[in-house]
């Protein structure tokens, strides 16, 4: 079935709109995150409320970058408006403590998306906060461990132990060796290379059903002085090619402002392409595309050019499986990493957390895997997937000359007539800028009523 046609747009819609519970039950004495980047603290911020205690194992030293679990993390990042209100609500603040240390907080009218070199309409009300990742971690991560009743150590996670069909307690080093906590509630926040679903299997459980798609895509971000004179620049500018022939190959480029008056700057291209990672050559690629690219980079280089590659989409099944520990569950990468440059991960992160607090305020038996919280979750994974892997597996196909059945033909044709309407159509340009900013569910890309407009948007502007 195509993810797109997908029944879970009520769903998602409530799991957007969920509230921080006002009166909530302890459930727990000890609950443990294993993993202390984006998911694991806004899972343990959500745990907060229903554990005495929240433990976070996190096996780098976050007080002391760069974090070496996080290798992403110097790549240019955006934190989507959807995922931003959801942090904002878990945290009440963070979007003022971030523009207080120079995070920049990015009004429509300051914003920019360009569709294979031609301006999109402008998203109308959604503001963006601009900083680096490790800046927006730092936030998260100060807030939530502001909470009397969370704590983190810095251990490297190596087990879990199970009485029966529960999990019982998580085994982890330390600098003084081996150790065993005892905890109610594990989740497992270890990102895409998590060793949990192993741990798993070998204890007699199923494992999760992984499926992967091919996104081969390579990554090059530079940080530059910010100065001044950017007035007449947007300060963040996306620059989407769908089409051949795009300059240098780029597949997304993105000129965004960061704290500490930088310029975060970041190309993009898929294999066998990559974007450079000489200076001369970043700037001779950015002298190609709108004209902030050139701006920003001929800035003084604050951080160098680094490169990252990442092979697939991933995501991780838990909804099926009939035999899979109690008080066990997984957010974030550990469930579902996408190709970046959608930037759907710390948004579908920060939703996995109002699935938790969802299930746990529902009064759930804890004896039991936690389903109910599973089929929540893959309502937020189902949307990024469709958005992110539909045009990964469109691009693939054209590659490799595939034969595409009629209805995915016809599928992608309209995907793309609404895609290309975001240049001419404001109403059509909304709904796509709230499906991809994660505030509003993917389903609403293929209503007949919305395909039909932007069909019709388009012949308006083919028209001589
Ligand atoms: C190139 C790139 C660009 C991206 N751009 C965007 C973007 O623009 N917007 C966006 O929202 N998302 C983006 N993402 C995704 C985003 O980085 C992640 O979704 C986000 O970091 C949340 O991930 P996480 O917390 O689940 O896992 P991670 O950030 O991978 O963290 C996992 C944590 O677990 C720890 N850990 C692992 N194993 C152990 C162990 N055994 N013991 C203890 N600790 C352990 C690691 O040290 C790490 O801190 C991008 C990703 C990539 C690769």
């Amino acid at each position: 079935m195509n993810r797109l046609f997908h029944p879970g747009r009520v769903v998602f819609d409530r799991i957007v709109r969920t509230r921080v519970p006002t009166h909530t039950q302890r459930l727990f004495d000890t609950a443990c995150v294993l993993g202390g980047s984006v998911a694991g603290l806004l899972a343990a911020r959500v745990l907060a409320d229903h554990a005495t205690t929240v433990l976070i194992l996190e096996r780098d030293d976050a007080d002391e970058p760069p974090r070496t679990g996080v290798p992403q993390d110097r790549q240019g990042h955006v934190l989507l408006p959807g995922g931003h209100m959801q942090i904002e609500k878990w945290l009440p603040g963070f979007s003022g403590d971030l523009q207080d240390q120079g995070a920049v907080l990015v009004e429509s009218k300051h914003q920019a998306v360009y569709l294979d070199g031609r301006p999109r309409l402008p998203n109308r009300d959604l503001p963006i906060l601009s900083a680096t990742r490790p800046f927006l971690e730092a936030a998260i991560r100060s807030r939530v461990l502001a909470y009397p009743n969370v704590s983190a150590l810095p251990a490297r996670v190596t087990g879990l132990e199970f009485d029966n069909d529960e999990v019982c307690a998580v085994r982890y080093e330390t600098d003084d060796g081996p150790r065993v906590l005892a905890a109610e509630f594990v989740v497992d926040a270890m990102g895409r290379s998590s060793k949990a679903a192993g741990w798993v299997e070998r204890a007699g459980f199923q494992r999760p059903i992984e499926q992967r798609l091919r996104s081969d895509i390579n990554y090059a971000t530079a940080l530059f002085k910010r100065s001044d004179d950017v007035a007449e620049h947007p300060l963040t500018t996306l620059a989407l090619f769908t089409s051949p022939g795009a300059p240098d190959a780029v597949a997304l480029g993105a000129a965004l402002a960061a704290e500490r008056d930088q310029w975060m700057v970041m190309l993009t291209a898929y294999e066998p392409d990559r974007p450079p990672a000489s200076l001369e050559q970043f700037r001779a690629t950015c002298a190609k595309l709108p004209p902030v690219f050139a701006h920003a980079a001929k800035g003084l280089l604050t951080r160098e050019i680094r490169t990252y590659r990442q092979a697939d989409s991933r995501r991780r099944d838990f909804t099926a499986l009939q035999h899979f520990p109690a008080r066990l569950v997984s957010v974030g990468d550990a469930v579902a990493s996408f190709n970046p440059i959608h930037g759907q991960g710390m948004s579908s992160a920060a939703l996995h957390g109002n699935c938790l607090s969802m299930y746990l305020s529902s009064g759930p038996r804890l004896s039991q895997a936690a389903t109910q919280f599973f089929h929540l979750q893959s309502v937020v994974t189902d949307a990024a997937w469709a958005l992110s892997t539909g045009p990964d597996a469109a691009r693939l196909d054209a590659l490799h000359g595939n034969e595409v059945a009629s209805d995915v033909a016809q599928q992608r044709w309209n995907f793309d007539q609404v895609l290309q309407a975001t240049l001419h159509d404001q109403s059509v340009a909304d709904v796509y800028t709230a499906v991809s900013f994660m505030a509003a569910h993917p389903s609403l890309l293929v209503e007949p009523a919305l395909v039909e407009r932007a069909v019709r948007a388009n012949e308006r502007s083919s028209t001589p």
